[in-house]
């Protein structure tokens, strides 16, 4: 079925034409029709699937239909809430695109920016609003947001949204919201615990959508290789050089790291940026536009950066480190093969590392495909590295092959 089938409203289906979306992707396809009918959707489909879309077409629509008939504002119908300011103007930007010939109105709201714009914003008419909770309720305990008019709650990452950092402030946003609302949960993981707190929010039965049994997207071919702790940098080094074109996506552990992975690659003439929660808002904003429009091929990342981040043309992910919780591999890996396109994912798994392996190997129900690597590819790399003050290992090797050669008499 084309999207010009379907039963929504002619204003979005041009904004899908302008997007070049002819077809829904199955999480669309099947989510579209309950929430069209105000049912309630718990939507479980991996990374990269368009399930941003699957959500903003169908409430487009029934804003659109409903703002035909209405003279003027009166506030806020929809309520987005996501876990970081990227995404909230990420998917911000979805709606506002999808909703380009509609009159339904988008706004992102986060903050670490002064709320005075903001709030004239809101006061101008916002019938969708994409927020991250901290500012929102800021605007609401201040009087500046009303929360009365909701009809439907969004929640974008969905199992990140109800687990312990977030869940006391997704309780108290339920008080406040109308009780006859729809509710909707999106999300690429979700476990058991989380699952029942979801139905807890809701009153109505819950529709559950596409559960894939393995939660990494089929787009993305991903394996691991064993490097020991010292030796990653080579082998990353290695990575950028032979794809000199591709987009690369680093993640790392921690702040710390992302600034000294940073640092070697500096040392072999290669270029990159770091995000990570260290960094101010302004600058996080745009080493992500410049990793988007391609000015940087090599980004460092630590994982407040990796959920539901929709970055065009990522080929390559590495995890340098791999992730504490295991469902975040998911996540990282899901950076790329997004949409229609492929992608590849890499991880390095030192020894102090293997457990962390076997637990997400045990998250994804199967083991990960090994890169095997006899000893002497494994030395290659390390000797062919530009890295000339630090090769240490080379020098001595050289020094040893010195020491052995017969010396030649005169
Ligand atoms: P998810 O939230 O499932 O990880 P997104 O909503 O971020 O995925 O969408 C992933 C990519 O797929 C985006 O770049 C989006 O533009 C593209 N996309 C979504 N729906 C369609 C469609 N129906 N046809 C073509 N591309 C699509
Ligand atoms: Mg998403």
């Amino acid at each position: 079925m084309k999207f010009e089938d379907y039963n929504i409203s002619y204003e979005v289906k041009k904004g899908l034409d302008a997007l070049g979306f002819k077809k829904p992707t199955d999480i669309q396809f099947k989510s579209i029709p309950p929430i069209l009918k105000g049912e309630d959707v718990l939507a479980i489909a991996q990374t990269g699937t368009g399930k941003t879309a699957a959500f903003a077409i169908p409430i487009l629509s029934i804003l659109q239909e409903y703002k035909k008939n209405q003279s003027r504002d009166d506030g806020v119908k929809c309520l987005v809430m996501v876990p970081t300011h990227e995404l909230a103007i990420q998917i911000s930007e979805v709606f506002n695109k999808l909703g380009k010939y509609t009159r339904v109105t988008t706004y992102a709201l986060f903050g670490g920016v002064e709320q005075d714009p903001q709030i004239k914003e809101l006061n101008e008419g916002v019938d969708i609003l994409v927020a991250t909770p901290g500012r929102m309720f800021d605007l609401v305990s201040q009087g500046y947001l009303r929360l009365h008019r909701i009809n439907t709650l969004i929640l974008d990452e969905a199992d990140h949204m109800l687990d312990l950092g977030f869940i006391k402030d997704i309780e108290d946003l339920v008080k406040k919201l109308p009780k006859s609302r729809q509710t909707l949960f999106f999300s690429a993981t979700i476990n058991d615990y989380i699952k029942s707190l979801a139905y807890s929010l809701v009153k109505n039965a819950i529709r559950i959508q596409i559960s894939p049994k393995d939660p990494v997207s089929k787009n993305v071919t991903h394996s691991v290789m064993f490097i020991e702790m010292d030796d990653k940098r080579f082998f990353l080094e290695r990575i950028v050089n032979e794809h000199p074109e591709s987009k690369i996506l680093v993640f790392v552990r921690t702040k710390v790291r992302a600034e000294r992975v940073k640092a070697a690659m500096a040392r072999v003439a290669i270029e990159s940026e770091t995000i990570h929660g260290d960094k101010e808002q302004a600058s996080r904003l745009e080493v992500m536009k410049k990793f988007a429009n391609g000015e940087i091929k090599l980004l460092i990342a630590t994982d407040v950066s990796a959920r539901g981040i929709d970055i065009p043309g990522v080929e390559y992910v590495v995890n340098y480190d791999l992730p504490d919780v295991s469902e975040n591999y998911v996540h990282r890996v899901g950076r790329t093969g997004r949409g229609f396109n492929k992608g590849v994912a890499i991880s390095f798994c030192s020894e102090e590392e293997k457990p962390i392996l076997e637990e997400i190997e045990t998250f994804l129900a199967k083991p990960i495909q090994v890169i095997g690597m006899d000893k002497r590819d494994y030395n290659s790399t390390i000797e062919f590295t530009a890295d000339v003050d630090n090769d240490w290992k080379k020098l001595l090797k050289d020094a040893e092959k010195e020491e052995y050669k017969p010396k030649k008499r005169k």
